[in-house]
């Protein structure tokens, strides 16, 4: 592995300090970004207009890839790709790459683990390794932008749609918490949206958070488009404080004040994600306490179908259960989607692939035992 800086860690404005300090022409920086973030090369050696000198410099530097594929999953109709990369520190991660009619959906990882500790969820059963940096959390979306790019990779026919394309949205729903990882997750994302590089759309982009408080309002300052989602799973305080531990210290009514403040400071409409656990947030009180909780914000509620995690008592709800609850909150006017259950054959849930393949002793003895010592 290449252990020198990612260049994914850098700005542009960064980028071209570095080549300007070399005393190479500004207008390099630009060649180069176009490069990684345009042509998607994977190596300097490729790329050709830059003079030899500034490529060995750069190589000497920089690496181009701070994650390495160690395992993928594939689910059988090919819509749901998972793959787990291997980080410096011997760290892992998911990334999940999904296929919907027009979109092509990434969920990346901002964390290694999670410190936020919501019991149904395999990631927080993991507990907190470390922050991702900025290229870390860059080199997940470069990583699958250049698989779809390649009209080959994996096999001709390893994606649903025609190849060459690219990743139109991206999702901060993989493992960790986004908010508590707050400026290097923000400085992926100027990286991503820059105009003269990778160029994503601000609004195709969504940060999901447990519900920190600092950060929402944070978030309703920026600048960017950048959609936020709330994970609330209960709309009562005593029900949230056990399934979302973190509600202990920033509860409902200061949750939704911040919310309330992103709304009117940006007039974008916040999601609710909302996992349903069988007999636990899913009767007809539950459906009626979110409906009391959201009355007059502007939100959309995701019902997520919870994805049932090994060795966990929490279990999805019916589908008939399902149904239930998201007609009362459309009876009473909440916007709703169910999510669909995309990848079940492959671990596709948040840090489930991760959880499986540490519980299977595939990454050495001690690290395994840390792990799996948290809770089992
Ligand atoms: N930490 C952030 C983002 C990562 S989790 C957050 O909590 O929002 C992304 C989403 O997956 C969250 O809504 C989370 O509650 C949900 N999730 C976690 N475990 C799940 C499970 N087993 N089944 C369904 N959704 C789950
Ligand atoms: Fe962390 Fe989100 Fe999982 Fe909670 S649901 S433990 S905040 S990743």
């Amino acid at each position: 592995m290449t252990e020198g800086r990612s260049l994914y860690d850098l700005t542009y404005e960064e980028l071209e300090d570095v080549i300007k300090g070399w005393g190479h022409p500004a207008y390099r920086a630009r060649q180069i970004w176009e490069w990684v973030y345009v042509k998607l090369a994977g190596d300097f050696a490729s790329m050709t207009n830059l003079p030899k000198e500034l490529r060995r410099q750069l190589a000497e530097t920089f690496s181009l890839a701070p994650l390495h594929l160690l395992t993928e999953a594939v689910s059988t109709d090919k819509r749901t790709r998972k793959g787990l990369f291997r980080l410096r520190g011997n760290e892992t991660v998911e990334t999940v790459l999904m296929f919907y009619d027009k979109r092509r959906t990434l969920c990346i990882s901002s964390q290694v683990g999670c410190g936020m500790g919501c019991p149904f969820c395999a990631t927080g059963l993991s507990g907190f390794r470390r922050n991702l940096s900025t290229g870390e959390i860059v080199g997940q979306v470069l990583y699958y932008a250049r698989w779809l790019a390649d009209p080959l990779a994996g096999g001709e026919e390893a994606a649903p749609v025609p190849r060459p394309t690219r990743v139109t949205n991206v999702v901060f729903m993989g493992m960790g918490e986004p908010m508590a990882n707050y400026d290097r997750g923000w400085k992926a994302i100027r990286i991503l949206t820059d105009k003269r590089g990778f160029n994503l759309g601000a609004r195709r982009i969504t940060v999901s958070t447990v519900g920190l408080v600092p950060g929402i309002l944070r978030m309703a300052e920026e600048d960017l488009q950048v959609k936020l989602a709330v994970s609330l799973h209960a709309a009562e305080d005593e029900l949230r404080n056990w399934l979302v531990p973190i509600n202990r210290r920033y509860p409902l009514a200061e949750l939704m004040d911040a919310v309330r403040t992103y709304i009117r400071r940006t007039g974008r409409r916040v999601t609710f994600e909302y996992a349903l656990m069988r007999d636990i947030n899913d009767r007809p009180e539950h459906a009626r306490a979110l409906i009391r909780r959201l009355k007059g914000v502007l939100a959309h509620v995701n019902l997520i179908p919870l994805n049932p995690v090994e060795g966990s008592p929490f279990q999805p709800s019916t589908r008939r259960t399902t149904v239930r609850f998201a007609r009362m909150l459309e009876d009473a006017g909440i916007p709703v989607t169910v999510r669909l259950r995309r990848g079940l054959d492959i671990n596709a849930g948040c840090g489930q692939l991760r959880r499986h393949v540490l519980q299977g002793g595939q990454e050495g003895e001690k690290r395994e035992g840390e792990i799996t010592g948290v809770r089992g």
